[in-house]
């Protein structure tokens, strides 16, 4: 149409000066390119559905929209992804899934009859419903949460549906096949000038669905920024972005204004789920932006997650985060430190036994894994008796319960005495620290606390450093 315009307009005889305009503004319009996702709670029902337009629509730049399945509307709600694996545990069991699937089916049609629009999806439930009779796989029972919304968001939008099933690809061993799915889904979207896309899924070299792990339509929204070029990748949820401490714990945290990709990274890593650790990486080829936003305060900045920047920040941490849920298996021997390959022979029984360690710290006669304990609980046995084969110990212990805290930020490395004020304000509150590690870039700080320690640890730090 545009370019049809340029020609009409070409009988004034203004050519050269219509042409300019409408290349002008063909390059705004490639140059600011923006890629969104919205996030479970963001498209829960039909309220956050007009929400999401007016955000989308206030902005021709926002042209690629990932949708998550509807999330929960109320804080004891469940959400479609996790109906969808109960629908699947019970077929799975060859128990009734009809009320369990209705709920499903309800929170679409509610959301469709409360948005007006003309959208029948029978045909598609009754799809599904088959395959769960019919034991088709896990993943692609749970990726239809996302598949259902963005259909009723791209209708509702007026927009095109792109399957991320034509475009996302994993490798035979499960692994993401990162170029060939950039290439494919660049092809496909240079097609459509305003899309939907759902997130969380994509397909196996014989076709069949695969999902990432939960919370992975960060990722895919990654995904189609990077195939995209787009100049900015906004991540809208439910908080005004990246917080200090998560929420949950820590009344009101300070939000973070700008925080790096490794810094993201360590934090996602340890706990603060608002975005997938791994939504870093496609963006990482090409650099762009994320810019995480609050879909109930669009007014608000968020935080912009970038590749670097010298900008150090208001407090010498950028954030804390932690996760409970993790053992420590110690080992003692005399002289250690001048036994050569010791770690090595450790590290080996975990990795025979399939169980990846977390941190590694040591001293001259003791040698300290952190492992998670849910990894660690089968093969508790087969790893300590290995451990006692491979290298000979005095003595060799497992201790539970531990929970772990990463005190991250790129301003730390400059600023002297940190590792002083995190264990001064932990003394203070009465936290005894079980284990610390520092990351070699000085980036982060992990330190390891009683279980029953952890809420207090958390608040400990974070007022030493916020308040
Ligand atoms: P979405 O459904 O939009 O993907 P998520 O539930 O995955 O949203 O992530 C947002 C949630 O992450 C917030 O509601 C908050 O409870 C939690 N959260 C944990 N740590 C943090 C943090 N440091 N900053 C912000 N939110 C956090
Ligand atoms: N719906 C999926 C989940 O609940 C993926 C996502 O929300 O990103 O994990
Ligand atoms: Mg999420």
């Amino acid at each position: 149409m545009l370019i049809l315009s340029v020609f009409a307009l070409d009988k004034t005889g203004n050519i050269s000066y219509n042409i300019i305009i409408f290349l002008i503004r063909r390059f705004v319009f490639i140059m600011s390119l923006k890629v969104l996702k919205f996030g479970g709670s963001s498209l829960a029902d039909a309220e956050h559905f007009r929400q999401v337009a007016e955000i989308v629509k206030s902005d021709p730049a926002r042209r690629y929209v990932v949708a998550s399945a509807p999330g929960k509307r109320f804080s004891n709600d469940t959400k479609v992804t996790d109906l969808l694996y109960k629908c699947y545990e019970l077929a799975y069991n060859e128990e009734d899934i009809t009320d369990v699937f209705e709920e499903i089916k309800q929170r679409y049609n509610d959301i469709i009859a409360d948005l007006g629009i003309e959208l029948d999806l029978s045909e598609v439930f009754e799809k599904i419903r088959l395959s769960l009779l019919h034991s088709t796989g896990r993943d692609y029972i749970a990726s239809r949460g996302e598949y259902l919304n963005a259909m009723v968001l791209a209708k509702y939008l007026g927009f095109s549906f792109f399957d991320a099933k034509k475009a996302v690809f994993f490798n035979e061993d499960g692994s993401f096949n990162a170029e060939r799915t950039n290439d494919a889904m660049r092809e496909a979207l240079s097609h459509m000038e305003y899309a939907v896309i759902p997130g969380f899924y994509g397909s196996m070299p014989n076709g069949t669905i695969k999902t990432f792990s939960r919370g992975g339509s960060d990722i895919t929204g990654s995904i189609v920024a990077r195939a995209v070029s787009a100049t900015i990748y906004e991540n809208w949820t439910d908080v005004s972005g990246f917080l200090m401490a998560d929420p949950r714990i820590i009344d009101n945290p300070a939000p973070i204004k700008t925080i790096t990709y490794k810094e993201l990274r360590e934090l996602s890593y340890m706990g603060a789920t608002v975005l997938h650790e791994d939504a870093i990486f496609p963006v990482r080829y090409s650099k762009i932006p994320i810019n995480i936003r609050n879909t109930n305060r669009p007014e608000d900045n968020g935080t912009f997650i970038v590749p670097e920047t010298d900008d150090i920040g208001e407090h010498v941490i950028t954030g804390i985060a932690g996760r409970t849920g993790f053992s420590s298996i110690t080992i003692e021997k005399a002289m250690m430190n001048a036994e050569l390959g010791l770690g090595r022979k450790v590290l080996q029984v975990l990795e025979e036994n399939g169980v990846s360690f977390e941190h590694f710290p040591s001293g001259i006669d003791t040698m300290t894994v952190i492992v998670s304990t849910r990894a660690l609980q089968e093969k508790r046995a087969d790893i300590l008796a290995g451990i006692c084969k491979n290298v000979n110990p005095e003595n060799v212990f497992v201790e539970e319960n531990i929970a772990l805290l990463a005190v991250v930020g790129r301003g730390m490395v400059k600023a002297k005495g940190t590792a002083a004020r995190i264990f001064m304000s932990l003394a203070n509150a009465g936290v005894n620290i079980r284990m610390i590690d520092q990351g070699s870039s000085e980036l982060n700080i992990i330190i390891g606390v009683d279980a029953n320690d952890y809420v207090t640890a958390l608040g400990a730090i974070y007022n030493e450093f916020v308040k």
